[in-house]
């Protein structure tokens, strides 16, 4: 197909930019993205995995490079997504790398109106702390009716969308071991 300038400028003025110029010409833009995206990922190792964010559990594969990973995409052998991601799973790799995500233990006190930056060892002794003594306050052995129930109704767990398998497999029996029912991961919300 000949293109003339005068052709290119018609197409792109109507379609706002110059790529749309070119889809409005019928020249189809796939065969460049596929090298530039070959580019990217030369020589890297991919790895299948599967995206955490939700129940649907679309198939990834994940491009690693000199032991970082550089890009993470759908896998077209996945029956269920079939190579796609919906806006959650695309950003997926903002879960790795994300200048913008916090680093550090944020903390409101009661009453606060403002976050405080505290040491995560704090952190983590406070949440100890207070699942103790939520626990202790609020235990139920038995019910009314003699049944013995070894639960408390004061904790509510939430697991976030980032854990794995593994992970939530592990936490949900901590929790069950500390008597708590209400169990939920953010993947089945
Ligand atoms: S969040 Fe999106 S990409 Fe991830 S498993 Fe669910 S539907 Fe698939």
């Amino acid at each position: 197909m000949e293109v003339t300038r005068r052709d290119f400028l018609r197409y792109a003025g109507s379609a706002g930019t110059a790529l749309g110029g070119l889809a409005g010409l019928g020249l189809t833009l796939a065969p460049a993205r596929a090298k530039a995206q070959a580019l990217r990922i030369k020589d890297s190792k991919t790895v299948p995995s599967i995206c955490p964010f939700c129940s649907v559990g679309c198939g990834t594969l994940i491009h690693v490079k000199d032991g970082d990973i550089i890009n993470i995409e759908g896998d077209p052998r996945s029956p269920h997504n079939e190579g796609t991601l919906c806006p959650k799973g695309a950003a997926i790799y903002q879960l790795h790398k994300n200048p913008n995500r916090p680093t550090k233990v944020l903390h409101r006190k009661p009453g606060a109106s403002k976050w405080e930056t505290v040491e995560l060892e704090w952190a983590m002794d406070r949440v100890a702390e207070l699942v103790k003594k939520t626990r202790e306050e609020t235990f139920i052995e038995r019910l009314p009716s003699g049944m013995a129930v070894n639960m408390t109704p004061a904790i509510f767990a939430l697991g976030g969308a980032t854990l794995d398998n593994e992970f939530n497999h592990i936490c949900q029996k901590f929790n069950r071991g500390l008597g708590i029912v209400a169990i939920e991961n953010q993947a089945r919300i």
